[in-house]
């Protein structure tokens, strides 16, 4: 299934907005809807693959909200306290039973079903009872001032049966498994999370571990990235560090292609001598450069090989880690069925930043409580897009709009936060 159109990412214009890129990637990438059923205890960070449709009324029947006494509100008197004989008990699986008499009480426990023609349950800590020596209560004295339905809970007021309780393409949390199993949902049809080939490519790269030669760094990129697409779901293959030969990536490629819904490349993009991605995969299918006016983010490649979607990033880690974080984390959540939004939140800035006009920015800062009870973003100290440690000590990133030009202590900005908290 292809789900690229033939020249969708085709640009070569003035950098595109950020916002535009994003319009593209909706616009042309359709949701991989892949169902499987799977038992619902094992279905968190999951996204749905149809509506749920509840085959439970919750609560099924009007019960009470209290332990106390369940009377018809019609018995008691407005104006004075009203005497009742206590005819019999109700609890939570174990029903009043016998034939309710108007103008009695039936002493009722949390939870169980309303007794028919009670309507109002007067809490215990309010009453006052008159019990025989073993315990049991005779009559019970209701004050007045209680309101008509006061304390009991109607039947499907949380859920009806045939109720839609979750929509398609919502990404299950603890409370949504506990929805589902309320529904009478035993099981769940998701989608079978998007399969996702990972690279680094570069002759400068090695594993962590492996014993150095001269000049040579450890491979970073990989390892964080496989942790981001697995914390959004993925199932990652590691295509491990491709060297910065032609054949070789394009031989990683094309087999990865084959059957993967995604292929997530970092560094090589650039069109240097030693940069082979770019090459192979218009090789092996179409490749688009958008070069968006953001910054950290040199351009950023688009493109699809057979029926697999390819996305290079930039290799520089900060670089790499900030566009995965705004494009493609984004991109995963529309291919699953969901938003293709970052999730954001308002938070005031903690320090001055001066920036060009006209193209996007995204800082990594830290979040310290400010004395209002709301959030101060401080920026990392040490500007440089290669700089790792600043994204260890951020939280996540500030957002500066395209217009603005200088941020100064107690400005409004948006921030996405490295961890995920989407629906
Ligand atoms: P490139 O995009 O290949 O030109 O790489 C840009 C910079 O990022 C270079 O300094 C690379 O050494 C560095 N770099 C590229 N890939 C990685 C990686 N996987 N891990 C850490 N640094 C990388
Ligand atoms: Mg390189």
């Amino acid at each position: 299934m292809a789900q690229l159109s033939d020249d969708c990412f085709a640009f070569d214009g003035p950098l595109m907005p950020f916002d535009e890129a994003l319009e593209e990637l909706r616009k042309r990438l359709q949701p991989i809807i892949r169902p499987e059923n799977i038992p619902t205890q094992f279905g968190l960070d999951r996204f749905l693959a149809s509506n749920v449709i509840s085959t439970e009324t919750v609560p099924p029947a009007d019960n009470s909200a209290v332990d106390g006494f369940a009377i018809h509100f019609d018995d008691l008197y407005s104006d004075q306290p009203t005497t009742l004989p206590v005819i019999g008990r109700a609890a939570a699986g174990h029903p009043f039973t016998k034939e309710f008499t108007r103008g009695s009480a039936v002493q009722i426990f949390t939870g169980a079903i309303m007794p028919s023609n009670t309507d109002t349950v007067m809490m215990s800590e309010d009453c006052q009872t008159v019990e025989n020596k073993a315990g049991d209560v005779l009559t019970v004295t209701i004050a007045p001032g209680i309101k008509r339905g006061a304390n009991s809970r109607r039947a499907g007021e949380d859920i009806s049966s045939g109720q839609i309780v979750l929509r398609k393409g919502h990404r299950l949390r603890p409370q949504d498994i506990g929805m589902l199993a309320a529904a009478g949902y035993k099981t769940v049809a998701v989608n079978k999370p998007l399969k996702v080939a990972l690279l680094s490519t570069g002759d400068e790269l090695r594993e962590p571990g492996v014993s150095a030669s001269p000049g040579t760094i450890c491979d970073s990129n990989r390892h964080a990235l496989r942790s981001f697409l697995e914390a959004s779901g993925c199932v990652v293959t590691d295509l491990g560090i491709q060297k910065d030969d032609l054949g070789e990536i394009s031989g990683a490629l094309h087999k990865a292609a084959a059957n993967h819904d995604l292929i997530l490349s970092s560094g090589g993009m650039s069109i240097g001598k030693e940069d082979h991605v770019k090459s192979a995969v218009e090789d092996l299918g179409s490749l688009f450069f958008w070069r968006l006016a953001i910054k950290p983010g040199r351009p950023i490649a688009f493109g699809q090989v057979k029926d697999c979607i390819f996305v290079g990033l930039p290799g520089n880690p900060a670089a790499a880690i900030v566009t995965f974080l705004t494009l493609v984390r984004p991109l995963l959540y529309h291919l699953k069925g969901g938003q293709l939004n970052a999730f954001r939140f308002n938070v005031s800035a903690d320090f001055h930043h001066k920036k060009k006009p006209g193209r996007r920015e995204w800082l990594r800062a830290s979040l310290h409580q400010s004395e209002n009870g709301g959030f101060n973003a401080r920026k990392f100290s040490r500007e440089g897009a290669g700089i790792l440690s600043s994204l260890v000590e951020a939280d996540g990133l500030v957002e500066i709009a395209e217009d603005v030009l200088a941020i100064a202590p107690g400005d409004q900005l948006q921030f996405l936060p490295f961890s995920e908290a989407l629906k």
